[in-house]
C-alpha cells in the first residue's frame, strides 16, 4: 500500500495484549489477525471484516488523516460497507466487456 509492503499475520496474543480481534501496527507495517477469542473460534467473515477495519486503520494512517484513523465508529461502519461491497458484487457479461471499474459502479447502481 502506497510503496509498502504491510505483513498480514495470524497472531492471538498480539490480539490478546490489545483484548482485540485483530491490531495495525503503523510503523512496522504488519497487521495481526485473531481466530479465536477467549477460547472460542472466530468465524471466516468476522476475520474478513477485521482485516478490511485494520487495513482502513492504514489507509487513513498513511494518507496522514490520523483523526480518521482514530475515529473507532467510522473504521468499523467504513470496513463493514467496505466488506459487503466486496463480498458481494456481481459482475453483468453485458458490463464485462466495459471494463471491471465500470462493471462495478453499474451494478453497485441497482
Ligand atoms: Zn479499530
Amino acid at each position: 500500500m502506497f510503496g509498502s509492503t504491510i505483513t498480514v499475520e495470524l497472531n492471538n496474543t498480539e490480539c490478546n495484549k490489545e483484548d482485540g480481534y485483530g491490531v495495525a501496527r503503523f510503523k512496522s507495517n504488519i497487521i495481526y489477525l485473531s481466530n479465536e477469542a477467549h477460547g472460542n473460534p472466530i468465524d471466516k467473515t468476522e476475520i474478513e471484516s477485521t482485516f478490511m477495519h485494520e487495513v482502513i486503520h492504514f489507509i487513513f494512517t498513511k494518507l496522514g488523516y490520523d483523526e480518521l484513523s482514530d475515529d473507532e465508529k467510522l473504521v468499523k461502519q467504513f470496513s463493514k460497507a467496505l466488506h459487503q461491497v466486496l463480498t458481494t458484487q456481481e459482475f453483468t457479461d453485458e458490463c464485462e466487456s466495459l471494463g471491471p471499474d465500470t462493471a462495478m459502479l453499474m451494478n453497485n447502481r441497482k
